[in-house]
C-alpha cells in the first residue's frame, strides 16, 4: 500500500512532509493521445498519493531500458500499450497467470526491486459489461457471463484479451469473426485449452447465426478511422432487440456500428468504459487502494 502524504498530528500547525512523487506512466509508441494521464493523476490526487503519472513514449530499440529502469524505488510501475503489451511479458520477473495466457501485459507493477506484469484489459472489459448489466458478480469478484452467447468480431491483441475474458466468465458459446480466418481459428484453438463450451471461427458474417441473449462484441479496428462498420448492417439486423453491442472502440464515442445497433433498437456502449476500469484495475495493483471510480469516469470525454 502506497502512503499518503503524512500530516503531523501532533503539531498545531500541521508540516506537510516533503517527499518527492512516485513516478508511474504509459509505454507506447504512441502515447500522446491517450486518456490515461487525466484519469489516473485525478486518482492519485483525490487519495492524496505523492505519485506522478507521465507519458513515456517509447519506441522498440528503447523498450528494455524503460522497463529495466522501472526497478528504481522512484518508480510504483507502468501501463503498457501498443505496440508493446506482447514484448513486455518476456522482460517481467513474474506474469500473472491471465497475462500468460493471454500473452500480453498493460500493467506493470513494481514490488521491491522486481516487476509483476498483469493483464487488466480482461477483467475490465467484463467490468464495462456488467456495468450495463451483463453477468453477475461471484463472491470473488469475478464476473460469471453464464447463458449468454458472445460473438466477437477480431482476433488481434486486443480480441485475444477479450476472447480469455468471456471464455473465462464461462459465456454459453463463443463465436470469433474475423478477416483472417487462420488469426481466429489459432485463438480459438488457444481458447480451447482453458475453456469447455463450444467456439467457433468464422471469417465470412454470412454464416453467423443469432442466439437470444447475444452479446456482440467489437475488437477491430474498423470504424475507428472510417464510417465502416465491422458486421454488416444486414448481419447485425439478423440479431433480436434483446443483443448488446460492445464497441471497444471509444474515439470516435460513437461508431458506425453503435449508431445502427441504436437504430435497430439494441444497447451498445463504447469502449471508454473498458478503458476506466482497465485503469482502475491497475491503480489497485499500484497502490493497493480502491479505486475512485467516479472521479477516474469525470476525467473522460
Ligand atoms: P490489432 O491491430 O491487434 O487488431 C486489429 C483487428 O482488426 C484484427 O482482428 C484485424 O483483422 C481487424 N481489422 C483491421 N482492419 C480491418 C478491416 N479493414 N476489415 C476487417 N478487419 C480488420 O489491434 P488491437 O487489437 O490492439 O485493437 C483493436 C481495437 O480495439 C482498436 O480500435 C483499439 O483502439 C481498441 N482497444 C480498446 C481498448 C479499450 O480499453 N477500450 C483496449 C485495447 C484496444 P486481421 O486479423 O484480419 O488483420
Amino acid at each position: 500500500m502506497v502512503a499518503p502524504m503524512m500530516m503531523d498530528k501532533n503539531s498545531t500547525i500541521q508540516t506537510m512532509v516533503t517527499i518527492s512523487p512516485l513516478q508511474v506512466g504509459l509505454i507506447g509508441d504512441p502515447v500522446a493521445h491517450s486518456f490515461s494521464p487525466g484519469m489516473q493523476q485525478a486518482a492519485f490526487d483525490a487519495l492524496g498519493i505523492a505519485a506522478h503519472y507521465e507519458l513515456w513514449h517509447t519506441p522498440a530499440h528503447a523498450l528494455l531500458e524503460r522497463v529495466r529502469a522501472l526497478c528504481d524505488e522512484r518508480y510504483l510501475g507502468a501501463n503498457v500499450t501498443i505496440p508493446h503489451k506482447e514484448a513486455v511479458l518476456a522482460l517481467m520477473d513474474k506474469v500473472d497467470p491471465l497475462a500468460t495466457r493471454i500473452g500480453a501485459v498493460n500493467t506493470i507493477v513494481h514490488h521491491d526491486g522486481y516487476l509483476h506484469g498483469y493483464n487488466t484489459d480482461a477483467p475490465g472489459l467484463l467490468y464495462a459489461l456488467h456495468e450495463q448489466g451483463f453477468g453477475m458478480k461471484q463472491h470473488d469478484g469475478t464476473i460469471s457471463l453464464k447463458g449468454l452467447s458472445a460473438v466477437l468480431l477480431g482476433a488481434g491483441g486486443a480480441a485475444r484479451g477479450a476472447a480469455f475474458a468471456l471464455a473465462g466468465a464461462h459465456v454459453a458459446q463463443l463465436i470469433i469473426v474475423n478477416r483472417s480466418l487462420k488469426r481466429a481459428q489459432h485463438l480459438a484453438a488457444k481458447v480451447q485449452q482453458t475453456y469447455s463450451g463450444p467456439i467457433f471461427s468464422l471469417n465470412d458474417p454470412q454464416f453467423l447465426l443469432p442466439r437470444p441473449a447475444s452479446l456482440i462484441i467489437n475488437a477491430t479496428s474498423v470504424g475507428m478511422h472510417d464510417e465502416q462498420m465491422p458486421l454488416p448492417v444486414e448481419i447485425l439486423a439478423r440479431f433480436g432487440s434483446d443483443t448488446f453491442v460492445y464497441d471497444m472502440i471509444y474515439n470516435p464515442i460513437q461508431t458506425q456500428l453503435l449508431c445502427q445497433a441504436r437504430i435497430m433498437g439494441m444497447h451498445g456502449e463504447n469502449g471508454l468504459s473498458m478503458l476506466l476500469h482497465q485503469g482502475a484495475l491497475a491503480f489497485t495493483l499500484w497502490t493497493g487502494e480502491p479505486a475512485p471510480l467516479d472521479v477516474m469516469r469525470s476525467k473522460l470525454p
